[in-house]
């Protein structure tokens, strides 16, 4: 079994989508597990309708919307599929009576009942346009094999009760070779309801359904042909990563790379699982391959830009020094809030951490506004540079003032306005 994801830059429209059926007779004799995310921008949509609900305002309008698009996609590549059609519209009616109701008061959950259904329609359209394309497959709900905690937003995968759901699931299938289309980014807890694994999760579902299964190999299919020593968009000359580690990948993915979700390794590299990321729109790109037989082959500088962060420097009021039981509290603070330290340094009396700058993060300098004296610097960027060399830091850092350096033997990092 093989696993294959397609994000939603891949499935955007009714092109994207008929593009998959072009991958697929590639393989025509592999037994596939699809992933597919939301398509284009859905999830941001969704997101915006999640804030207004939440908040009292009008979102039939931007339900309405989707609900055209979806639609749509789903007339042009399969215009005979009345049941797809059918389903569709049911579930955006489904969606419409519940955004009647008034708001439970827990935003993180809404949140998640409403976004996950933008995974739901792409996967029903696929499904249906791969019917319509001759590719028998069977449209299997992603809640009923991935079993999570209830952290809402950014659930925690349960794998034992996950790997009993999947192989009875699994093996009643009847597609052969097997192709099964599922959903990316969306679990479920044990009181049924939905959960999904933060933004950009599909990737991370993908490794999910292959450690599962046992998969020989997962493809991240993507719109650029491999991951790259750094973002071709923001860089010129960038290279290709060929053959790298999970460990070097794991390393790039946390520090920000966003061709791979971070949690994406570990359960592959647990059951040296291949991870192959290719471009859908060029089949003969070797682009990247990640697995562990490569630990010395991925040593050309490589570096990640964080946008939008705020460097935040925490004090005790009394000047007291930074130490264990405030650090914890501090720590605490942040878990409570899900908001991530993309990175931290202390001083005697200081301590100081980058995280990004959201809502949130703000609403958690106010707080720790009641015990610490906190300042911040916003408009940051981070700046992590891997298998660093002078030149590059050179390059990266000039005319640019540097608030914050770290640095290992592998690893250089700056915070810089
Ligand atoms: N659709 C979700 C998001 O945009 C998950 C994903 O794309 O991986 O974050
Ligand atoms: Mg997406």
């Amino acid at each position: 079994m093989k696993v294959f994801k397609f994000g939603g830059a891949s499935v955007k429209d009714a092109a994207g989508v008929r593009n998959m059926a072009n991958v697929l007779k590639h393989f025509a004799l592999d037994d596939l597990l699809i992933v597919v995310s939301a398509m284009g921008k859905t999830t941001n949509a969704l997101e915006a309708v999640v804030w207004g609900y939440c908040d009292g305002a009008e979102v039939a309008d931007k339900v309405a919307a989707l609900r055209a698009s979806h639609l749509s996609i789903l007339a042009e590549v399969a215009p005979d599929d009345v049941t797809a059609a059918a389903e569709l519209i049911l579930r955006f009616d489904q969606l419409g009576t519940s955004l009647k109701r008034v708001p439970s008061g827990n935003v993180d959950r809404e949140y998640d009942a409403i976004v996950s259904q933008g995974e739901i329609w792409s996967t029903l359209i696929v499904s249906a346009y791969l019917r319509h394309a001759g590719i028998a497959n069977t449209w299997l709900d992603a809640r009923t094999v991935v079993r999570t905690d209830d952290t809402y937003r950014s659930a925690r995968i349960d794998w034992s009760s996950s790997e009993g759901l999947s192989a009875t699931v699994l093996s009643e299938v009847p597609t052969k070779p097997v192709r099964v289309v599922t959903q990316g980014f969306i679990g479920c807890n044990s009181e049924g309801e939905t959960t999904t694994l933060g933004r950009e999760g599909s990737d991370f579902s993908a490794a999910i359904f292959a450690y599962l299964l046992d998969a020989e190999s997962v493809t991240i299919w993507k719109d650029v042909p491999g991951m790259f020593n750094a973002d071709p968009k923001l860089f010129p000359d960038t290279r290709l990563l060929s053959h790298i580690s999970y460990r070097e990948a794991i390393e790039l993915s946390y520090f920000g790379a966003s061709v791979i979700h971070p949690r994406t390794l570990q359960p592959l590299q647990k059951k040296h699982i291949p991870l192959y990321v290719r471009s859908f729109m060029d089949l003969a790109a070797p682009g990247s391959t990640i697995d562990d037989r490569s630990e010395n082959d991925s040593l050309v500088p490589s570096f990640i830009v964080k946008p939008k962060q705020l460097l935040i420097s925490i004090t005790p009021r009394d000047l007291s020094f930074i130490v264990e039981e405030n650090l914890s509290d501090i720590f605490k603070q942040f878990a409570d809030r899900n908001i991530r330290i993309d990175l931290m340094q202390n001083s005697a009396v200081a301590f100081s951490v980058s995280a990004e700058d959201t809502p949130r993060s703000r609403q958690l300098i106010e707080e720790l506004r009641k015990d610490y004296e906190v300042r911040y610097n916003e408009g940051c960027e981070l700046i992590t540079v891997r298998h660093f060399d002078d030149a590059t830091l050179g390059m990266l850092t000039s005319g640019r003032e540097v608030l914050l350096e770290q640095r290992s033997r592998s690893t250089a990092r700056f915070v810089v306005k």
